[in-house]
C-alpha cells in the first residue's frame, strides 16, 4: 500500500490534482481510497458527478453510529471516496474532524475491508496544527508532496508545510517527497519556486500547466482525466501519477 499526502495552500489546486491522480491511478487498475482533510468536504466532487458526499463528522453527528457504507462511496470510475468534514465555520477545531475521522475509519477496519493499493490524503495546508498534521503521523501517509504556485502566499505555506515535515521525520512520520509545482502561468514563475524549493531543501517534482480543460471537466462534475481523456492535460496527470507510483506500492 502506498499512501501519499498532498498538502498545500487552499484554493491551490490539492482537489483538482488529486481527484484527477485517483482517476489516473484507478485507470492503470488500482484500488484507491481518496480521504478529503479539509473542512470544505469538496475534495471529491469531481469525481462523484460534482456532487458532495456526506462527511465522516456530519454522518457520526446525525445517525450516531456509523458504518463503512455510511462514510466511503465508490466513484464511477471506482475510486473509495471519504470526506473527513469539519465543524460548522467559527464553531469547533476543524483539526479534530481529521483526527476523527482518521478513528472512524480504523475502528471501522476500512484498510483491511478495502485493501487499497493507494491511498491519497487531500489536505489543507494553511496552518499545520494537530489535526491537520494528522496524515504526516506515524501510521499513515509514508510520503507527503506540497501543491503550490509561485505565488508568495502558497509558497510561504509549502515552507511551514516542508518545515514541519522535516520536525517529524525523526519520529519516523512521513517524508517529504517534493513539490508539486501547479502553474498560476505568470513570468518568471518557474524560476520562483525552484527558489523556494532550493531554500527548503526540496525537489520540484512536476510541472502541471494551467489548463481550461480543468473548468470545462469541473462543470461536468468530473476530473480531466475521465471528462477529457485524450487531452494534453489529462496525459500529464497520468505522469505525474506514475512518477508517485515509482518505487512500488510499498
Ligand atoms: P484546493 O483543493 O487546493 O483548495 P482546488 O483544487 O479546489 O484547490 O482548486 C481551486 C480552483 O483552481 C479549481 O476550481 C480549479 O478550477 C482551479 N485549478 C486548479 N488547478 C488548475 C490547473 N492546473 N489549471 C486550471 N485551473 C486549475
Ligand atoms: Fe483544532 Fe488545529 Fe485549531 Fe488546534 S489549531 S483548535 S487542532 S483546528
Ligand atoms: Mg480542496
Amino acid at each position: 500500500m502506498k499512501r501519499i499526502a498532498i498538502y498545500g495552500k487552499g484554493g491551490i489546486g490539492k482537489s483538482t490534482t488529486v481527484s484527477n491522480l485517483s482517476a489516473a491511478m484507478a485507470k492503470l487498475g488500482l484500488t484507491v481510497l481518496q480521504i478529503g482533510c479539509d473542512p470544505k468536504a469538496d475534495s471529491t466532487r469531481n469525481l462523484t458527478g460534482g456532487k458532495n458526499i456526506p462527511t465522516v463528522l456530519d454522518t457520526l453527528r446525525d445517525k450516531g453510529d456509523v458504518e463503512l457504507d455510511d462514510i466511503v462511496f465508490k466513484s464511477e470510475t471506482g475510486v473509495l471516496c471519504v470526506e473527513s468534514g469539519g465543524p460548522v465555520p467559527g464553531v469547533g477545531c476543524a483539526g479534530r474532524g481529521i483526527i476523527t475521522a482518521f478513528e472512524t475509519l480504523e475502528e471501522l477496519d476500512a484498510y483491511a475491508v478495502f485493501s487499497p493499493d493507494v491511498v491519497l490524503y487531500d489536505v489543507l495546508g494553511d496552518v499545520v496544527c494537530g489535526g491537520f498534521a494528522m496524515p504526516i503521523r506515524g501510521g499513515y501517509a509514508d510520503e507527503v508532496c506540497i501543491v503550490t504556485s509561485g505565488e508568495m502566499m502558497s509558497l510561504y505555506a509549502a515552507a511551514n508545510i516542508a518545515q514541519a515535515v522535516k520536525s517529524f521525520a525523526p519520529r519516523g512520520y512521513a517524508g517529504l517527497r517534493g513539490l508539486i509545482f501547479n502553474a498560476k502561468n505568470f513570468e518568471g514563475e518557474e524560476g520562483l519556486v525552484q527558489k523556494a524549493a532550493d531554500e527548503i531543501d526540496a525537489s520540484v517534482l512536476f510541472h502541471i500547466p494551467r489548463d481550461p480543460h480543468v473548468q470545462r471537466s469541473e462543470e461536468q462534475g468530473k476530473t480531466v482525466v475521465e471528462a477529457f481523456p485524450d487531452s494534453h492535460m489529462a496525459k500529464k496527470y497520468q505522469d505525474l501519477a506514475r512518477l508517485l507510483l515509482e518505487g512500488g506500492l510499498s
